[in-house]
């Protein structure tokens, strides 16, 4: 059995997740009107993806027979400066994601909860490969240093990213 401290905490976690998929579909919209498709489509990947975050939680939930709670989704920002403040503001918001996430294999890990443990590896390891792309982004835009040129080919590179299912989906 989940304790009600984990399942609560997982509940809150399904609605970060579902927030994080809002605020990339609002940074893939505010590119888009900015004219960068790629860009907007990297976001619109970041969307699909923490839906599937959510739903991984949801599915988890389900098959430790704790009901999903789903909570209101607050409002998130709709314009940016530029797309690098974009992926500065996705970079602190994954920072932020992952210490919640630390949080739930904390109590997970004082409940003797190993199945919980075992499906927060899953995410632990996720969100250093957030980090990491957001990172990766940032370089190279600080790197074409607000060049326009540089600018439309990283745009184009990124309209080239396809989703995929996050493999505790693929599998089921
Ligand atoms: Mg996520």
């Amino acid at each position: 059995m989940i304790s009600q401290k984990l399942h609560a905490a997982v509940n809150a976690q399904i609605n970060a997740e579902l927030w994080s998929a809002y605020l990339y579909l609002a940074m893939s919209l505010d590119a888009e009107s900015k004219g960068y498709k790629g860009f907007a489509n990297w976001f619109y990947i970041q969307f699909q993806e923490e839906q599937a975050h959510a739903r991984i939680f949801m599915n988890y939930l389900n098959s430790r027979d704790a009901k999903v709670e789903l909570l209101p989704i607050e409002e998130v920002p709709s314009t940016w400066d530029s797309v690098l403040e974009m992926y500065k503001h996705t970079l602190n918001h994954e920072k932020k994601v992952t210490s919640l996430i630390n949080n739930l294999a904390a109590i997970a890990r004082e409940d003797n909860d190993f199945a919980s443990i075992n499906r927060l590896t899953w995410f632990i390891d996720e969100q250093v490969e957030e980090e990491e792309s957001a990172r990766d982004m940032i370089a190279a835009l600080e790197a074409v240093d607000g060049n326009k040129y540089g600018l439309y080919m990283l745009d184009k590179e990124q309209a080239a990213r396809t989703y995929v299912a996050p493999s505790p989906l693929a599998a089921e």
